[in-house]
C-alpha cells in the first residue's frame, strides 16, 4: 500500500427490517433468508441490467449521485426496469416496485469517479443489503465495471471489467491494491480494512 487513502462507500441502504439489522450487526449465522428468484439469472436479463445501468452512468457521473432501482419481470414475462431513484454521493434506497412485477434483483449506479472512494467494487453494505433481502444485484462503477450479487451464495462477482459500460471520462485507475474479481462479505470486509 502506498499513502493513497481510499475511503470505504456506503451505498445501498437497506430497509430497516429485523432481518437487516441481524445482518448489519454480524449475527449472519441467525439468519435463512428466503432466495426466491422468479427464474434463474440468463444472458437476456445481463444484457438488460447493462443497458439499464448504461442508460444511467453518464447523469450519474454529471451530477455525483447514485442512482438505484430493481430489475424484474412483467406479467408477460419481459425484464422491466422500474424508475431510477436519484441518491446520494454515496448511497441510495430504490423504491418498493408494484406488485405486479417479480423482482429479480437492484440495480445501482456509483456516481462519478473520486480519488477518495474504493467505488470499483460493490461496497460491503451493497452485498449485506442484497444478501439481507434475498435480492441479487447489480452495480456499475464509474470505471465502467459491472458486477454482480449473489445472495443466496453471500459473494459478488464481476460480470465484466473496465469500460464494459460507460466510463467516467475523469476515471483514474487505482491499482495499489488490485481488483479481484470475486469477493465474498467477508473478503469485502477484508478489503475495506486494507483501504482504510
Ligand atoms: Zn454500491
Amino acid at each position: 500500500m502506498t499513502g493513497k487513502e481510499l475511503q470505504v462507500h456506503r451505498h445501498r441502504y437497506v430497509a430497516l427490517t429485523l432481518l437487516s439489522v441481524l445482518v448489519l450487526s454480524g449475527c449472519d449465522w441467525l439468519l435463512e433468508p428466503q432466495f426466491e428468484r422468479a427464474q434463474p439469472r440468463t444472458d437476456a436479463e445481463v444484457t438488460f441490467a447493462k443497458s439499464v445501468l448504461n442508460n444511467l452512468q453518464e447523469i450519474s457521473f454529471k451530477q455525483d449521485r447514485e442512482y438505484c432501482g430493481f430489475i424484474g419481470l412483467d406479467n408477460e414475462g419481459d425484464y422491466v426496469a422500474t424508475e431510477a431513484v436519484r441518491g446520494e454521493e454515496d448511497g441510495c434506497q430504490p423504491e418498493e416496485p408494484d406488485s405486479d412485477i417479480a423482482i429479480l434483483a437492484s440495480y445501482h449506479t456509483h456516481a462519478a469517479f473520486s480519488d477518495g472512494y474504493d467505488s470499483e467494487r460493490p461496497s460491503t453494505i451493497d452485498l449485506e443489503a442484497d444478501v439481507a433481502e434475498g435480492i441479487d444485484g447489480y452495480i456499475a462503477t464509474p470505471g465502467g465495471r459491472l458486477w454482480y450479487n449473489d445472495a443466496a451464495l453471500s459473494e459478488t462477482r464481476m460480470i465484466c471489467g473496465s469500460f464494459c459500460l460507460i466510463q467516467d471520462p475523469r476515471y483514474e485507475p487505482f491499482d495499489d491494491i488490485p481488483l479481484e474479481t470475486t469477493y465474498s462479505l467477508d473478503e469485502l470486509r477484508e478489503r475495506d480494512r486494507d483501504v482504510e
